[in-house]
């Protein structure tokens, strides 16, 4: 089975992780210091805070801002549902903002201004499928409202931009992305401040950690703050720090694979659109598509999976998971609700190569030509 991302690891991370064993420290020490260190510069920035997941970097992000009650955020719903659970997390509210259009699946800007209250206090950008949103833009909106400005960046480790939009970037390291730790994330902020408060909130509020200690003449620490248990282990550090010297390499790999399949999508179906068609700095994290209207999406998923093809969706929009329904059954937002109903994600990791591609595109094009055609039949 062609899977739709994979983890790509090998022999050096068995043998970082082996040299981890070897050592006999296992909890955040100084490979975790090490990756925050070398991931901050992969970015531009100079410091970053390694956390065990991206859902962790978001809530201590959303926290250490001070958010909370009666406090309102803008988040998109085409989205993993951990960008709007952190907001629940402050006790904050998310306010679901529209994308722009079926080939711009970004938060729309002009909703976003709709939708903005007295209350509105924050914005959460995600980089969805890895494509930036316009920085400028989003700066100046942010800016004339006096609004926080947080990049989910899960799909968009990798790229200098990321990170210097507003206060705060989170990243995720999990299996299924750019690169991964198994569990992991990190968070980059512009204000040293605040990162060092995310830093304290990711260990209890201590003010020290066992590490610290072991080398301090005083073993003892304090408790400032309200804080949580949101480490990074050393083993996933050791992982992180093989993965993360790969990771231009595989971004242009899979750059490399994106103008293939648009190529090839234009050339067998052209009734299937592939979103982003004008070029737009991206860390091309998945291949979305979006399926003619009134195809049987259904069909054409089994079609590719019986042909050895995997393929997801991004996403089930949050406002429609029950959850959400419950606690906000108002939201309309039919651009998303049209684009998540039609969007197909075809497998893209770099492991794939230009034959790959070619297959998935022509097995495409006959199971929507299939659809297309029984579509037709009385
Ligand atoms: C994967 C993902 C997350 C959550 O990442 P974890 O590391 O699994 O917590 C959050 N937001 C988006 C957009 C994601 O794709």
């Amino acid at each position: 089975m062609l899977l739709v991302s994979e983890p790509i690891v090998g022999e050096e991370e068995k043998a970082a992780l082996a040299d981890v064993i070897d050592s006999g420290w296992l909890t955040m020490g100084d490979r975790v210091r090490a990756f925050e260190q070398a991931f901050a510069e992969a970015h531009g920035a100079a410091d970053s805070v390694a956390v065990n997941s991206c859902t962790a970097a978001l809530h201590l992000i959303l926290h250490a801002l001070g958010l909370g009650p009666g406090d309102e955020v803008l988040v998109p719903a085409l989205t993993f549902v951990a960008t709007a659970n952190c907001v629940l997390y402050v006790g904050a509210t998310p306010v679901f903002v529209d994308i722009e259009s079926a080939d711009v699946p970004l938060m729309s800007l002009a909703d976003a201004e709709a939708r903005c209250t007295a209350r509105t206090k924050a914005v959460i950008l995600v980089h969805f499928a890895g494509y930036l949103p316009d920085r400028e833009a989003w700066q100046a909106f942010a800016r004339k409202r006096g609004l926080m400005l947080i990049e989910d960046a899960a799909h968009a480790p990798g790229l200098r931009q990321v990170g210097t939009f507003g206060e705060a970037a989170a990243f995720s390291f999990y299996g299924n992305k750019n690169m991964t730790t198994a569990e992991g994330g990190a968070v980059i902020a512009r204000d040293a401040h605040l990162l060092e408060t995310i830093r304290q909130a990711r260990g209890h509020g201590m003010t020290s950690g066992t590490r610290q200690r072991l080398n301090a003449r005083t073993p003892t620490y304090d408790v400032t703050m309200l804080g949580f248990n949101y480490r990074m282990n050393e083993l996933q550090a050791a992982i992180g720090l093989v993965q993360l010297r790969k990771l231009t390499a595989w971004n242009e790999i899979r750059r490399a694979l994106v103008a293939q399949y648009r190529r090839a999508l234009a050339e067998y179906c052209p009734s299937v659109t592939a979103p982003f068609a004008q070029p737009r700095t991206s860390s091309f994290h998945i291949m979305p598509i979006v399926l003619p209207a009134g195809a049987n999406r259904q069909e054409v998923i089994g079609k590719l999976r019986d042909n050895g093809i995997q393929t997801t969706i991004h996403y089930t929009p949050v406002h429609l998971m029950s959850l959400y329904r419950e606690l906000f059954p108002a939201v309309r937002l039919p651009r998303t609700e049209d684009f998540a109903a039609r969007e197909v994600t075809l497998p893209l990791h770099p492991r794939m190569d230009a034959g790959t591609v070619e297959r998935v595109a022509t097995t495409l094009a006959r199971a929507v030509q299939a659809e297309a055609t029984a579509e037709a039949v009385p």
